[in-house]
């Protein structure tokens, strides 16, 4: 039985539904609807000119239709007059190919023609900063080692509760929240959920942080590395695969089972094209590869390898039940991380590729030592390169990757054309 919105809002106290999707860059554009319109938008979609946001369209191409998932809606726990609604890409009668939501359904079906299902959990640090985004709101947060700083965490206690009061009414079952390892930065888990409901949760997630810390005089940034000395925001996901209810992952003697091994092969197989998407934007590779911290540690991966309970690899299996992928950032468009990470793990599976050999060294120390290692992308340019050589991912989204390298080259030339202080710092004598 399709839910009928209007009536939602009649019985929920719902004034204003924000009809929102997702664009490529992974920003959230809405239209604010009243409740009385709400009827013909659930059934035609509310109407957008694509091209004004980053999709990869033409200020000549008709209406793009968002069409609201009535499944996904959300009453904002700060502002419950208001709905929120992931919605779906239409134009000319038909799915947006080239749109986050409707690739990564795509790839859930492709999963779900094998009797599959992904679910999956995110970790979405992020920091709390000034409103002018200058620096660490809280300026007494600054021990060198801060992760689960008491005392740092409880002078947020306001903000941080809120928001998982939020999550606690929402449903969401959130767990546990912290101080994570740079001065400012805070997590907050909740539990995961078919990657469908996670990739909402994760894009909604975003704009509730950044929402109730302006309410709080404050700034949420996802930014994956805002300040070169301090460890940058990483989004881990935590991935399994489902078979009839059954976890399908869960191999013999706590390792993953056959079918696990080939999912995070394929990973590591396209892991360089991978972090285009997980790793979307000019400041993710300050965070990947970097340099050590203040705290002694990034705890973001430099190569393409796996481990165990161990946190210094791309991919850790720290029980036999999942896997967690450590390369995605805070801007990881929370529908293609997903998307791409299920895309690359069904080609291992169908191709039976071999994760190689499971590393159970310190990678930041001794990595050096393991020859024929995969490095990642070194800057945004070179992952581009990577995914646009990539067939297993243009093979699985289709106009989306040509749209998304696109926009993204554009990005990066826009980027190339700035000149930086460090150039005029060791060039200006040449
Ligand atoms: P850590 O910091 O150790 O990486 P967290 O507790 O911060 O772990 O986050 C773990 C995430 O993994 C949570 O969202 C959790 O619900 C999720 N998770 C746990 N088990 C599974 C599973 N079988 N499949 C997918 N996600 C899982
Ligand atoms: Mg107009
Ligand atoms: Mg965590
Ligand atoms: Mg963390
Ligand atoms: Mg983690």
């Amino acid at each position: 039985m399709t839910i009928d919105l209007a009536d939602v809002a009649q019985k929920q106290g719902i004034k204003y539904f924000l009809i929102s999707y997702t664009d490529l860059f992974g920003n959230q554009r809405a239209k604010l609807v009243p409740a009385v319109a709400i009827g013909g938008m659930q059934k035609n979609g509310a109407g957008f000119a694509g091209f004004a946001t980053w999709l990869d369209m033409s200020p000549a191409d008709p209406d793009l239709f968002a069409r609201p998932d009535p499944e996904s809606l959300i009453q904002l726990p700060w502002k419950p007059e208001v709905g929120w609604l992931a919605a779906d890409l239409w134009m000319n009668g038909a799915p947006v190919e080239a749109s986050p939501r409707n690739a990564l359904k795509s790839q859930i079906a492709r999963a779900a023609e094998r009797g599959l299902q992904m679910k999956t959990g995110v970790e979405c640090e992020f920091f709390l900063i000034t409103p002018d985004g200058s620096g660490v709101a809280d300026t007494a947060d600054t021990q060198a080692k801060p992760c689960y700083d008491q005392q740092a965490l409880m002078r947020h206690y306001d903000v941080i509760t809120e928001i998982c009061d939020a999550m606690l009414a929402l449903g969401w079952k959130p767990y546990q929240n912290d101080h994570e390892d740079a001065n400012g930065q805070f997590e907050m888990n909740w539990e995961y959920d078919d990657a469908l409901v996670t990739a909402d949760r994760h894009a909604f997630f975003k704009y509730m942080a950044k929402s109730i810390a302006e309410k709080h005089g404050l700034r949420a940034t996802f930014m994956p590395k805002p300040f070169v000395h301090l460890t940058g925001n990483g989004c881990h996901m935590h991935v399994s695969i489902w078979k009839g209810g059954e976890n399908v992952f869960v191999g013999e003697n706590g390792g993953l089972s056959p079918l696990g091994l080939k999912f995070i092969g394929g990973v590591i197989h396209s892991a360089d094209a991978l972090a285009a998407i997980t790793n979307p934007t000019v400041n993710s590779y300050k965070r990947i590869n970097a340099p050590r911290t203040l705290s002694g540690a990034t705890w973001a991966p430099n190569s393409v390898t796996w481990t165990g309970n161990n946190r210094t690899h791309m991919i850790r299996v720290p029980e036999g039940d999942r896997f967690e992928l450590r390369l995605a950032d805070g801007a990881a468009n929370p529908y293609l991380m997903a998307a791409a990470t299920l895309a690359a793990g069904l080609d291992g599976i169908e191709n039976e590729r071999d994760p190689g050999p499971h590393l159970d060294i310190n990678m930041y120390t001794e990595g050096h030592s393991v020859r024929d290692v995969k490095k990642l992308p070194l800057n945004m340019l070179d992952a581009l390169r990577a995914l646009e050589g990539s067939d297993v991912l243009k093979d699985a989204f289709g106009m989306l990757v040509p749209a998304y390298l696109r926009l993204k080259h554009g990005e990066w030339n826009d980027y190339a054309r700035h000149l930086t202080q460090w150039e005029r710092d060791t060039t200006l004598d040449c």
